[in-house]
């Protein structure tokens, strides 16, 4: 039997577009798919109201459309060229993070910055989330990869932007435009080997942290509470999963594969108990005991890259209410609460006064009409908006003065 659908190509394109990972729910009102990243500038110049959407992995609601017209980059997903001597890529930014190392690893390079979602997220997606990911003890952040990237503006002209200007896009979350083609740096491809440590409490994982962490050849620390542990199947421990760029660790080869593996499959594994919700504070390791004793007393799961003070505490919706407490305890402990995912709709309310007007002196800079994902990071009022306002306050009084008969 054939099942007709009614909704048409169009329709069904705005569902897939209404949401991310996040799964908080928005409204697309339109999706173009450009070819051509000239095309992409042409959309940009005709519209308002416009969400860049990479690989639709971001956890902030960042990619959420607010009854917006989306862009979706899938198809700006070329290689433009490897330069294997200088070790630099030039691409498309809607590449994939795993398509692009598939390519580079023939190489013998790779672009080193490890998001889980790797199979999913593309580069410029990760550009404007400044991703990091579980090697970023030794790698660092997207943006220290990126040599430049050529941006379209709200008047959907093509503008490169070098290392100088980078912290416009990086991190703004497709708030001051759209991230086209990029130039990445990249590194030689290691050897990796892995080890995994059990300990009964947390002053041990403390003392490992500290050997660990000045050690040249880790690339990846990653700690597991005692009920993520179980759920992988381990004992009911704390446990670190310790990634070495080097044949030290005594986990290799296709054991090393899968203990890899099963690391990435920890949020989909805890989101199918039921703690969908997954948040990423930054905390010091000073202050991280306190910050777990937090989460084990309210029976929140966490695991995290522990070794860059990024922890996900997972939440069920009935344990969601304690996620403000936890907010607050994360700025008591004078940590960031979002080391990794961004602010997008989902921590907005969080954001301090101060982290607010940093962020709106660059929207004003770079996208003072607010075209480009209004209501993302914080409320923006566009200059048309103000310009509006302050025309309309000035017939108003205007008028009154006519009234008066001033
Ligand atoms: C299972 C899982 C594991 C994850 N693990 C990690 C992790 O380890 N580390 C980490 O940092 N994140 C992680 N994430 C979050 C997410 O994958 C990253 O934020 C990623 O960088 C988003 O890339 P994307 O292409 O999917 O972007 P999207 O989700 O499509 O968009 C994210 C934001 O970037 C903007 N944007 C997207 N593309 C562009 C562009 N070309 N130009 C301008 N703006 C753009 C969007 O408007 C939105 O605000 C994980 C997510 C999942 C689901």
């Amino acid at each position: 039997m054939k099942i007709k659908l009614k909704a048409s190509k169009k329709q069904l394109d705005c569902i897939a577009c209404s949401t991310d990972a996040s799964g908080i729910a928005g409204e697309a009102a339109c999706v173009y798919f450009p070819n051509s990243v000239e095309e992409a500038g042409r959309i940009a110049a005709s519209h308002n109201n416009i969400v860049p959407r990479g690989g639709g992995s971001g956890l902030a609601g960042g990619a959420v459309p607010l009854n917006s017209c989306v862009i979706d980059l899938s198809k700006l997903n070329k290689i433009i060229s490897i330069d294997e001597a200088r070790k630099t890529a030039y691409a498309e930014a809607g590449i994939i993070l795993d398509e692009l190392n598939a390519e580079l690893g023939k190489r013998g390079l790779e672009f080193p910055v490890n998001p889980s979602s790797h199979a999913i997220c593309t580069i410029g997606g990760m550009i404007a989330t400044n991703a990091v990911g579980s090697r970023a003890i030794k790698h660092g952040r997207t943006a220290n990869w990126v040599e430049y990237v050529d941006v379209i503006n709200s008047k959907g002209e093509i503008k490169r932007i070098g290392k100088a200007d980078l912290n416009d896009f990086a991190g703004m979350e497709g708030t001051t435009g759209i991230i086209a083609r990029v130039v990445l740096r990249l590194a030689e491809k290691p050897k990796r080997t892995a080890s995994l440590i059990k300990a009964d409490d947390f002053v041990r994982i403390t003392e490992a942290l500290g050997i660990l962490r000045l050690q040249k050849d880790v690339s990846m620390i990653e700690f597991l509470d005692k009920k993520v542990s179980e759920l992988l199947g381990f004992s009911s421990n704390y446990h670190l999963i310790v990634e070495f760029e080097s044949e030290r660790g005594e986990i290799k080869d296709e054991k090393y594969t899968k203990l890899i593996a099963l690391r990435d499959s920890i949020y989909p594994k805890l989101a199918s108990e039921g703690y969908i919700i997954i948040e990423d504070p930054k905390i010091f390791l000073s202050k991280m005991k306190e910050f777990l004793d937090f989460l084990e007393d309210n029976g929140i799961p966490c695991y995290g890259h522990i070794g860059s003070g990024i922890l996900h505490p997972c939440f069920s919706v009935e344990k969601k209410k304690k996620i403000p407490e936890m907010m607050k305890l994360v700025k008591k402990l004078h940590g960031n609460i979002t080391g990794e995912h961004g602010i997008g709709l989902s921590k907005k309310e969080f954001l301090d006064d101060t982290e607010k007007k940093l962020i709106s002196v660059i929207k004003k800079r770079m996208d003072r009409f607010n075209k480009f994902n209004p209501g993302k990071i914080i409320d923006f009022a566009s200059e048309k908006a103000e310009e509006k306002t302050e025309n309309q306050e000035a017939k108003e009084e205007n008028n009154q003065g006519v009234k008066n008969g001033d």
